[in-house]
């Protein structure tokens, strides 16, 4: 995020005063809100859905902040945006509140989606367009980076490859990817007969 900022001001020096310093808060210190972290879990009883998610939400809620802009994606890995836009208010780009007692509205009341129908390649056109492509090849997303540098493995470095990125990932993170690949395509075959994949699981975990 430092290197970020420096190259925004330093190609951009008339937006200096709209950069602030960086707040940095850590994880463990965010107190618990039992209601949102129970619609958290109800959640992910049926979709994937991030850590962050919890948390980001409980941080709002502590800290009094009101619709902070997420940058959840349309397409992508994101199994939740259908359920967002289910309860979606297309002009404001934030839940339409018409379900207050939804663990959808318990969690993400807080923020708001600008570019919940932007892809990520409409976003790298429209910053090649407008000459910030530069600035958004510095962002980052790698959950698990290895020395430094994105994993090529975890679920945001998939959805990058996935959705035309491979050039942000190096060569030893491809390799990372084309296993996870293969392992998950073993595992589904696996599935097709669940007492043996049951079987499995369980010989795995006892040698472990
Ligand atoms: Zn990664």
């Amino acid at each position: 995020m430092d290197i970020i900022k420096e190259k925004l001001v330093l190609d951009h020096p008339d937006v200096r005063d709209l950069v602030f310093p960086t707040l940095l808060f850590y994880i463990n210190d965010i107190q618990p809100v039992p209601e949102i972290t129970e619609s958290y879990k109800s959640i992910t009883s049926r979709i994937h859905l991030g850590l962050q998610f919890d948390w980001l939400a409980r941080f709002c809620f502590h800290q009094n902040i009101e619709k902070i802009e997420l940058g959840v994606e349309r397409g992508g890995t994101n199994e939740i945006n259908r359920e967002l836009l289910a309860q979606f208010n297309m002009e404001t780009l934030e839940l339409d509140g018409k379900k207050p007692d939804s663990d959808i509205y318990h969690v993400f009341r807080y923020f708001r989606f600008p570019l919940i129908f932007t892809t990520k390649l409409e976003m790298k056109k429209i910053a090649h367009e407008n000459g910030f492509l530069d600035l958004m090849n510095l962002t980052w997303f790698c959950h698990t980076p290895i020395k430094g540098r994105p994993c090529g493995r975890c679920n945001s470095c998939v959805g990058t490859i996935r959705d035309g990125f491979g050039y942000r990932i190096p060569w030893t993170g491809h390799v990372r990817y084309q296993r996870r690949m293969a392992s998950e395509k073993i595992k589904n075959i696996f599935r097709k007969f669940p007492r043996f994949y049951r079987f499995l699981k369980r010989f795995k975990r006892n040698s472990n």
